[in-house]
């Protein structure tokens, strides 16, 4: 196991005598295809791997580790250390009509990496190392099992470049993980999510064809392919190589913070920066309610705070900028303070932990829409997600911003009797989720949809779902990628198998 990686939480049993949670008849894998498969890389069938690869940081299931129980066990994981290795691995599974769960970091929130019927679970995660740098055009070229930091320190250390991409499970997270889940980068606002980094991509299909796509820039040659496999969780190909785009380290950088007196009056200063041109790297913008707890804001409040960096010219416009449009909206300065204090913080994640052992359920949902929606959008997640019953805080976040909209992050708490946790979380979920959709919200801006939002992706796509079912079915005829998710229905799926929810 890579040292990269941290286990969400501590199972509460051994891990001989986990459980599976999701009741279902797990796909056969037989002696053969195990001795194949440990023919072309390593294979681990031990109780703890399989465990451990079993899950991600989905909250719902960090209560069942803790109740003695994993999401799925796979009956194999492989580890492969090349492409060959993946094709090989992938063709296996092909012909024997097994599933197969891509797993790298296993910092998904969404149950992505859960292995729904069991089968081989693929770990990227050997898959490691930034191959090459052309010092000109700035492209990076990175196996995708890489993690963050291992990607940052190499290119800043070696050629003081950086990709500009920080989520805050970037210890955590892998190149390829970011890229088959739409991800977004603290920086965004400044550097784009990823889908705007990457160049091209090397992908093994479901029959174990190598693909590459992309290369130049902005080409005409047809539907970007590209971006078709950005987002696909697994369900299409595993991302084996990537090709991103990188920007020189910056020297120079400015911090800022301000308030508001209502979230609309926020949001409506961020809007008019955005469309000035400005795009300071960070921008976030909390609501009373995470105004008061991360910042000590009293009154209502709302916390804007800022951060840029860059050459000094161009982010010194871009601060006057800003303080231009605050100052339309009533902003009042506050103490830089608040900024160093959100980079002290911004990756903390133990309040989590803290809170799912107490018996809390707690998530997260980030949708994304058109500036007009936001204030709507905003007002009817908070009360559809209060009004369920032992509901005890639904606060909210502006966290990335474009020339057309935002995303708006949500936290939810929930304080229910132990055996309500599930079906709290579940309830919570269909406020939350339901009434963001039905404001006319995205399904989601940058976690993905994993298991856990499976079940709004015919709502949130209409007719794009069908697209997306006829796509999987010719790309992945036999469906052994990934199975069991994005409600697309699947061959492992048998009468009588419990379905989550
Ligand atoms: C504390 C915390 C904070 C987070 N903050 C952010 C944030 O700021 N921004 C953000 O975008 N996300 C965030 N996330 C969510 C998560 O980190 C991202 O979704 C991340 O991109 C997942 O990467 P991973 O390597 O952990 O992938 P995994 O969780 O292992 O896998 C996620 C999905 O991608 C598929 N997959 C992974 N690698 C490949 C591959 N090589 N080829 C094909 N499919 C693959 C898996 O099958 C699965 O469906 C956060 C998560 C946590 C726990």
């Amino acid at each position: 196991m890579t040292e990269w990686r941290t286990p969400p939480i501590a199972f509460g049993a051994r891990h001989s005598e986990l459980i599976d949670h999701l009741q279902n008849d797990a796909a056969h894998v037989d002696a053969d295809l195990l001795n194949a498969l440990a023919q072309i890389c390593e294979t681990l069938v031990d109780d703890v791997s399989t465990a451990e690869a079993s899950r991600d940081w989905w909250p719902i299931a960090m209560h069942w580790a803790l109740a003695g129980s994993v999401p799925k066990r796979p009956s194999v994981v492989v580890v492969p250390t090349n492409t060959q290795q993946v094709a090989a691995v992938v063709q296996l599974c092909h012909e024997a009509h097994v599933p197969l769960t891509a797993s790298a970091g296993r910092s998904g929130v969404c149950g992505a990496a859960v292995p729904v019927f069991g089968g081989v679970v693929l770990d990227t995660t050997e898959l490691r190392g930034v191959l090459s740098v052309d010092p000109i055009s700035g492209v990076v070229e990175v196996l995708a099992g890489t993690f963050g930091p291992e990607l940052e320190s190499h290119i800043q250390n070696n050629y003081q470049r950086s990709v500009g991409h920080f989520p805050q499970s970037f210890d955590i997270s892998t190149v390829g993980g970011w890229v088959a889940c739409r991800g977004a980068g603290q920086y965004s606002t400044r550097y784009g999510k990823i889908e705007d980094m990457v160049v091209g991509l090397e992908v093994v299909l479901a029959d174990g064809t190598i693909v590459r796509t992309g290369g130049a820039p902005a080409t005409a040659d047809g539907p970007d392919l590209t971006n078709l496999l950005i987002g696909s969780e697994g369900q299409l190909g595993i991302i084996t190589r990537v090709w991103l785009r990188s920007h020189a380290v910056a020297t120079y950088s400015r911090k800022i913070a301000f308030s508001f007196g209502d979230f609309a009056a926020g949001i409506n200063a961020i809007r008019e920066t955005i469309q000035s041109g400005a795009t300071p790297a960070v921008l976030r913008l909390y609501d009373a309610a995470e105004s008061k707890r991360s910042h000590g804001m009293e009154n209502g409040r709302c916390t804007l705070i800022v951060f840029d960096e860059g050459g000094k010219r161009m982010v010194d416009a871009t601060i006057e900028q800003l303080i231009e449009c605050v100052q339309n909206h009533g902003g009042k300065d506050e103490p830089t303070e608040l900024v160093d204090r959100w980079f002290e913080h911004r990756n903390d994640t133990t309040a989590l932990q803290a809170l799912t052992q107490k018996g809390f359920v707690v998530d997260t949902m980030e949708v994304s829409a058109e500036w007009p929606r936001l204030a709507d959008i905003y007002e009817k997640v908070c009360a559809s997600g209060m009004a369920v019953q032992h509901s005890r805080l639904v606060s909210c976040h502006l966290s990335h911003s474009y020339p057309d909209g935002a995303c708006l992050y949500f936290t939810f708490v929930a304080t229910p009797p132990a055996e309500q946790i599930e079906s709290s979380y579940i309830e919570m979920w269909n406020a939350v989720q339901g009434a963001a959709l039905a404001a006319g919200a995205s399904l989601s801006h940058h976690h993905g949809v994993g298991l856990n939002r499976a079940r709004f992706a015919p709502t949130a796509l209409g007719k794009g779902h069908d697209l997306l079912i006829k796509l999987k079915q010719s790309l992945d005829p036999h469906g052994i990628m990934n199975p069991g998710k994005y409600a697309i229905p699947s061959t492992f799926s048998h009468a009588g198998d419990e379905q989550w929810p």
